[in-house]
Parts: structure tokens; C-alpha cells; sequence
């Protein structure tokens, strides 16, 4: 169970060499989308370069709009893991749906989106694995729900779950979503499970993914997952919010001035 009650150490999730909520910070980067095995691998070497060790990467995108870029699907997830082996990263990537799920096997850590945060069937089906499972906050959803929702996957069988707080729907449109990082220290309180925080999708203006990440690490987050991209004017899918490659850059060399880094 996801209750500090019943099991009061943090529990740590190993992924490759990464030990995620070991009480270091650990960063995940890399563009929304998979556009090219070109561009993947390139972003792959340069976010690893700065301290990023694991490598996010979309292939199958939930859009709003069904005439937007809707990813590469399984030839988006080759190039991901063309990367991997190219640079010796682990990589995540977003599944959709249960019939997506053996296209995942060599996708390190399974990620599931914040419009699917309720989608109890996947979660069922991804608590049958034994890899970790990213789960992002709903747009629209409480702490409650978010802890109930990790609770459906450990009790499938899969305790190895993180949590991702990528901003919650509130009356203020200026910036994207709202981060709330008052949840994410309540979090540290209820739950053992490790917590990582998404400003990018939170705020969404590159400006200020920046001073979001560093309010992440201040807040006792155990990590961060960063939109970068090698042409944020570009990109196929949120390049308003993608650290480009110097950005990104700067922000680690900002990071690694704070803390250690996982
Ligand atoms: C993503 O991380 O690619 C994504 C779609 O984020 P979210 O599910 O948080 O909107
Ligand atoms: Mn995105």
C-alpha cells in the first residue's frame, strides 16, 4: 500500500543505476514527442552530458485536438530505445491504452499520462508488470484520488510506482496549469512512494520552467522530469515549454550547485 502508516521507508525504485527516491535528485529530460532517431539521439547525448540519466521521449501523444501531431507510435518507441543503446540511458515513454503495453518491453519505466490518471483498466494491466510505473496527477484530481489511483497499481502486483505532480486546472489561465507544490510536500508526508515534479507541463512557458524546478527541489520533490528539445521553435508538439539544449544546461549547472544528483 502507498500509506506511510504501513510502511514508513521511502521506498526507492531502481532503474538501471538510478535509484530514484534514494534522497537524491533525480532528472529526467527530453523532447514531448519522438520526431526523428536523429533528433532523439542527439537530445539523448546532450541531456545526459549535463546530468540528466533518464531520457523521456513520447511515441504515442494524447493531443487535445485529433488533427494535431499525434506521435510516431511504435516507430517513435525504436528510436527511443535506439537512443538508449546509442547514449546508455534508460529511457520512458507514455502508453495510451492496454494493447500498447508489449510494444513497452524495452521501455524502462512505463509512463501514465495525467488523462489517464483514472483509467483504472490500464492501471490494473500495468500493476500485472514488474518495471516502474510513472503516474502523473489528473488535470482534475485530488491528492486522494492521485494516492488511490497508485493504490490500484500495487495492488495489481506492482509496488514500483512514482508519482509525478505536472500541475492541476484552477481559475488562473496565465500559465498553463498550476503547480501545486503544496501537494507534493503533503505527499512526502503521506506516502513512501517517491515524487517527482513536472514543471514543464505545469507552467508551460519555458521562462519560467527554470525557477519551477528549483521550487521543486526546495520543496523536498525527489526529482524533476524537464521538456528539452534541440529546436524548440520546432517541435512537433509543446515547444513553448521546452528548455532548449544551453537552457537546459544552465538549469543543471543551477541544480548540481544545490544538491547531489541521482
Ligand atoms: C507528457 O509528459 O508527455 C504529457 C503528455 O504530460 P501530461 O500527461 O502530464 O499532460
Ligand atoms: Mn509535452
Amino acid at each position: 500500500a502507498a500509506g506511510r502508516t504501513v510502511h514508513p521507508d521511502d521506498t526507492i525504485i531502481k532503474v538501471g543505476d538510478v535509484n530514484i527516491g534514494s534522497g537524491t535528485f533525480t532528472v529526467i529530460a527530453g523532447p514531448c514527442s519522438v520526431e526523428t532517431r536523429e533528433q532523439i539521439t542527439m537530445v539523448a547525448k546532450s541531456v545526459k552530458k549535463s546530468g540528466a540519466v533518464i531520457l523521456r521521449g513520447g511515441a504515442f501523444k494524447p493531443r487535445t485536438s485529433p488533427y494535431a501531431f499525434q506521435g510516431l507510435g511504435k516507430e517513435g518507441l525504436d528510436y527511443l530505445e535506439s537512443a538508449k543503446e546509442a547514449v546508455h540511458i534508460p529511457i520512458i515513454s507514455e502508453v495510451m491504452n492496454q494493447t500498447q503495453i508489449p510494444l513497452f518491453e524495452n521501455v524502462d519505466i512505463i509512463q501514465i499520462g495525467a488523462r489517464n490518471m483514472q483509467n483504472f483498466d490500464l492501471l490494473k494491466e500495468v500493476g500485472k508488470l514488474k518495471k516502474p510505473i510513472l503516474l502523473k496527477r489528473g488535470l482534475c484530481n485530488t491528492v486522494e484520488e492521485f494516492l488511490m489511483s497508485a493504490e490500484y497499481i500495487m495492488a495489481s502486483g506492482n509496488e514500483n510506482v512514482i508519482l509525478c505532480e505536472r500541475g492541476i486546472r484552477t481559475f488562473e489561465t496565465a500559465t498553463r496549469n498550476t503547480l501545486d507544490l503544496g501537494a507534493v510536500a503533503l505527499l512526502k508526508e503521506k506516502t513512501h512512494l517517491p515524487i517527482l515534479v513536472d514543471p514543464s507541463h505545469a507552467v508551460g512557458i519555458r521562462s519560467l520552467v527554470p525557477p519551477l524546478a528549483k521550487a521543486a527541489l526546495a520543496v523536498g520533490a525527489d526529482g524533476i522530469m524537464i521538456e528539452v528539445h534541440n529546436n524548440p521553435a520546432k517541435a512537433l508538439c509543446d515547444g513553448a515549454q521546452s528548455l532548449d539544449l544551453d537552457q537546459f544546461d544552465n538549469l543543471m549547472g543551477e541544480i548540481k550547485k544545490r544538491v547531489a544528483l541521482e
